[in-house]
């Protein structure tokens, strides 16, 4: 079944970059007005939308932001989360660069349901024109209406715009406190929370430019609508970045839940021609592989989850048939083990040792010890890592191994033809 492009954050009224009239003309500024006829309602309101974590995540968006309304401190941190360096993700610096009023919005509303002072655009130095567009975006901000109306109800705002250090890591949400606090952007422990005790030690919200920029839309259509813009139980829309062997790569904004068929041969317009899919890599190569048997799964993140797979970011990497699924993983295990912060000796090594097996079982110098290491290495890795770089990489090959494990052993089999030939 074909669903309709959606065009609530990708609209022509948002496309407009930094022009501030323009923007009021439109809808610009409605869920910015009800947000302050009663700050107390908005968290209740972004929970029973359903809003989620769009970096990735999955998570109720209300949790954390309930989790630092509740917080005494005096000085509190929004981190919009721009970072994006997953490869084949590409979805927030269109939202950047095109609808940055949008993004302000939705940060503003959050800040508002928050008590948070601070706020901070975190970008990667890779997206010049988003930095840019970003930093005309604000400083139009804060001469607007708008940001009078804010001070206006009693609250004081500041908002900047800081560049991340452009490494994969600096997007995990305790290296960015990291980062804009001017350091390396080591990843922390688990404990303390960023919600209690993040930059500078105060109380920080992280969250994805795509979800910031769905709360303006939530405050003034409400919950309802959001509801209804999805499909089964999933709510909202979706930006989705696909990639890889078809026709018309490119962001798709489509309901929450559309089909994995509807993605790549509605709206990607199928395959390059003469090629037949493959698989999916979902979510980017931290994720998980889905295989041609499951292109009718909604492309929500329960959904995906019951086919062993997650959402993640929502990019999706077709690949088609005669792409080599040994060399992919061993190519995305290359990137990690250079993107691996060295932090923890089990993801410094184990990346590494994991790049090191893959590469060598798909150039046909493994033996069947290599692979029963790589096997095992997906049993005892996960967990060992301070943050979710380990997880990832150790994910999309254990997914490999599950749906591809025929091409690691074919890629053995002069092991046993040489046993053969020597007996
Ligand atoms: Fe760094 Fe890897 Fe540890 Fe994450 S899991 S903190 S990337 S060493």
């Amino acid at each position: 079944m074909k669903h309709e492009l959606n065009q609530v954050l990708l609209n022509s009224k948002s496309r407009i970059g930094a022009d501030i009239s323009r923007w009021q003309e439109g809808w610009g500024g409605d869920g910015l007005k009800v947000a302050l006829e009663d700050p107390t309602a908005i968290i209740p309101m972004i929970k029973d939308a359903g809003l989620l974590g769009l970096g990735g995540s999955g998570y109720p968006a209300y949790k954390k932001w309930q989790a630092i309304s509740e917080q005494t401190s005096s000085e509190k941190y929004l981190i919009c989360n721009g970072n994006e360096d997953e490869p084949g993700t590409f979805k927030d610096r269109v939202l950047l660069e095109e609808t940055p009023l949008q993004v302000i919005e939705g940060a503003s509303i959050a800040a508002i349901a928050c008590g948070i002072t601070n706020i901070i655009f975190y970008i990667n130095p890779n997206l010049d024109s988003c930095i840019k567009m970003m930093e005309t975006a604000v400083e139009k901000w804060q001469q607007s209406g708008f940001y009078e109306s804010i001070q206006g109800a009693g609250l004081l705002m500041d908002y900047k715009v800081v560049a991340s250090t452009g490494h994969y890591i600096a997007g995990e949400e305790t290296a960015a406190i990291e980062a804009v606090e001017g350091s390396f952007p080591f990843p922390r422990g688990k404990e303390p929370r960023p919600t209690t005790a993040g930059v500078f030690g105060r109380p920080t919200l992280v969250n994805n430019v795509e979800t910031l920029s769905n709360v303006p839309h939530i405050m003034r259509n409400g919950v309802k609508w959001f509801h209804d813009l999805g499909i089964k139980d999933a709510s909202g829309t979706k930006l989705y970045s696909l990639s890889g062997d078809v026709l018309s790569p490119g962001v798709f904004e489509l309901p929450m839940g559309t089909t994995l068929e509807d993605l790549i041969y509605t709206y990607g317009q199928g395959l390059l021609v003469g090629k037949k899919l493959k698989a999916v890599f979902t979510g980017g190569p931290s994720n998980t592989i889905l295989t041609g048997e499951s292109l009718d799964v909604n492309l929500d993140f329960n959904s995906v989850q019951l086919k062993r797979a997650a959402l993640g970011t929502g990019a999706m990497i077709v690949v088609s048939q005669g792409t080599g699924i040994v060399k992919r993983v061993a190519q995305y295990m290359d990137f990690f083990a250079d993107a691996s912060c060295g932090q923890c000796p089990s993801c410094k090594t184990g990346t590494y040792y994991m790049s090191q097996l893959l590469n060598k079982i798909d150039t046909g110098k493994g033996s069947k010890a290599d692979l029963d290491n790589l096997v095992n290495l997906c049993s005892i890795l996960p967990g060992s890592g301070r943050c979710h770089l380990l997880e990832g990489a150790v994910k999309v090959v254990d997914s490999s191994l599950y749906h591809f494990f025929n091409e690691y052993t074919d890629a053995l089999k002069h092991e046993f033809n040489q046993l053969d030939n020597a007996q």
